[in-house]
C-alpha cells in the first residue's frame, strides 16, 4: 500500500457547486462517495488525484423515498447498510436488501453508497442485478440540467460509464412494481463474505394463481464487461407454467447469453455452469419466496 500524493480536498453543499468545481479543476479530479473503491485506487492502484469533490456533504442525495406514483427513489449516496436495513426495501425488494448486504463487510458497507457501487462500474457490482431486474432508471445531473438513462445505456464497460464530464449520479429509481412480484438474488463467491462475486444472478418474477409467468427478468453479474439482461431466457418463459424442466430450460438459454472471461477467481467454463445453474434456483426460489427478509442461512441456497 502507498502513501498518498497530498491532494485537495473539497467538500461542496450543493450539486451544483460539485459540478461547477469539476469543469473547474485539473484533470485528474475526481467525485468522492463512500471512498471505498476510490481510496484503495489511490493507495493500491497508483491512481494519484489533483483534487477530490466530497459528495458527502450535499444534503438531499441520500435516503429513500416511496413516491405517490408506487416508485421507490434511492439517493445515490444512501450506504448500502442504510439499503441493507431499510424496512421500506426489505418489505418490497428484500432480495436488493440482500445483494446491498453482501457487499464487503459492515464497516464497508456504512460507508459505501449505492451511486459509488454502480459508478464504479465494476462487472461484479453486486447491488446491479437486482436494480435491473427491477428496471430500475439512474437520475443524473450536470448542476443545471437532469437527465435519465437505463442501467444498460450507463454502463459501457469494466470501470466506465456514459457520464459525462461534471455529471454527478444523483439517484436510481425503481418504477412501480406489481404487487405480486417476487424475486430472488444469489451471490456465487468463493468466499461466503469478503468476497467478490464470480457469479451473480437476480430474477423478477410475475406469475399468475397456476404459476403462469406475466413477466420475468434475469440480471447476471460477473460474466460479461458489464451486468447484462439475459433477455432471450426472459422471453422463453413467458406464457409459460414455471416449474422444474422450464427453469432449467430459462437457465440453458441464459447460459449461453452471458461472455464469461477466465480470471483469478474462476474459469470461464464454470461462471457459465453456475449461471444455468443458478438462473434455474433463482426462479424456483422466487416463485417459492415467502414474503419478508431473507435469513443469511437461506441466501442461495435451494429452497423450492
Ligand atoms: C474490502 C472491500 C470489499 C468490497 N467488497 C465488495 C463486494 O463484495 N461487492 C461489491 O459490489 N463491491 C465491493 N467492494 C467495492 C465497493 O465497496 C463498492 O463498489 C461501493 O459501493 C463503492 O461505493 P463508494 O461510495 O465507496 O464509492 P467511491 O469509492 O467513493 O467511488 C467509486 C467511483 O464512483 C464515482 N462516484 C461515486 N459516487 C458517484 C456519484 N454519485 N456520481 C458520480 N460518480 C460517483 C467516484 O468518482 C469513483 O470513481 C468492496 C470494497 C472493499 C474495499
Amino acid at each position: 500500500m502507498r502513501r498518498p500524493v497530498p491532494f485537495e480536498l473539497h467538500q461542496p453543499r450543493a450539486v451544483a457547486t460539485a459540478c461547477e468545481l469539476k469543469h473547474q479543476l485539473p484533470q485528474k479530479s475526481f467525485f468522492l462517495a463512500g471512498g471505498t473503491d476510490l481510496v484503495i485506487a489511490v493507495k493500491e492502484r497508483g491512481l494519484s488525484p489533483d483534487s477530490l469533490i466530497d459528495l458527502k456533504r450535499i444534503p438531499d442525495l441520500a435516503g429513500v423515498a416511496e413516491d405517490t406514483d408506487g416508485s421507490l427513489t434511492i439517493g445515490a449516496l444512501t450506504t448500502l447498510a442504510e439499503i441493507e436495513s431499510s424496512a421500506t426495501i426489505v418489505a418490497r425488494y428484500p432480495f436488493l436488501a440482500q445483494a446491498a448486504g453482501e457487499v464487503g463487510s459492515l464497516q464497508i458497507r456504512n460507508r459505501a453508497t449505492i451511486g459509488g457501487n454502480i459508478a464504479n462500474a465494476s462487472p461484479s457490482a453486486d447491488t446491479i442485478p437486482s436494480l435491473m431486474a427491477l428496471n430500475a432508471s439512474l437520475r443524473i445531473s450536470d448542476g443545471a440540467n437532469q437527465r435519465s438513462s437505463t442501467l444498460e445505456d450507463f454502463l459501457l464497460g469494466p470501470g466506465q460509464t456514459a457520464l459525462r464530464d461534471g455529471e454527478i449520479l444523483t439517484a436510481v429509481v425503481i418504477p412501480p412494481t406489481d404487487a405480486r412480484l417476487r424475486g430472488e438474488f444469489i451471490k456465487l463467491s468463493p468466499r461466503q463474505v469478503m468476497d467478490l462475486a464470480v457469479v451473480g444472478v437476480a430474477v423478477t418474477l410475475v406469475t399468475d394463481e397456476r404459476s403462469r409467468v406475466e413477466a420475468a427478468a434475469i440480471a447476471l453479474g460477473a460474466v460479461a464487461p458489464t451486468p447484462i439482461r439475459a433477455g432471450a431466457a426472459e422471453g422463453h418463459l413467458l406464457g409459460r407454467v414455471l416449474d422444474d424442466d422450464l427453469a432449467e430450460a430459462a437457465g440453458a438459454i441464459g447460459a449461453d447469453e452471458c461472455s464469461p472471461i477466465d480470471d483469478v477467481r474462476s474459469s470461464a467454463e464454470y461462471r457459465r455452469v453456475m449461471v444455468r445453474v443458478l438462473i434455474k434456483r433463482a426462479l424456483l426460489n422466487a416463485a417459492a419466496r415467502a414474503p419478508g427478509p431473507i435469513p443469511w442461512r437461506q441466501r442461495g441456497r435451494k429452497r423450492h
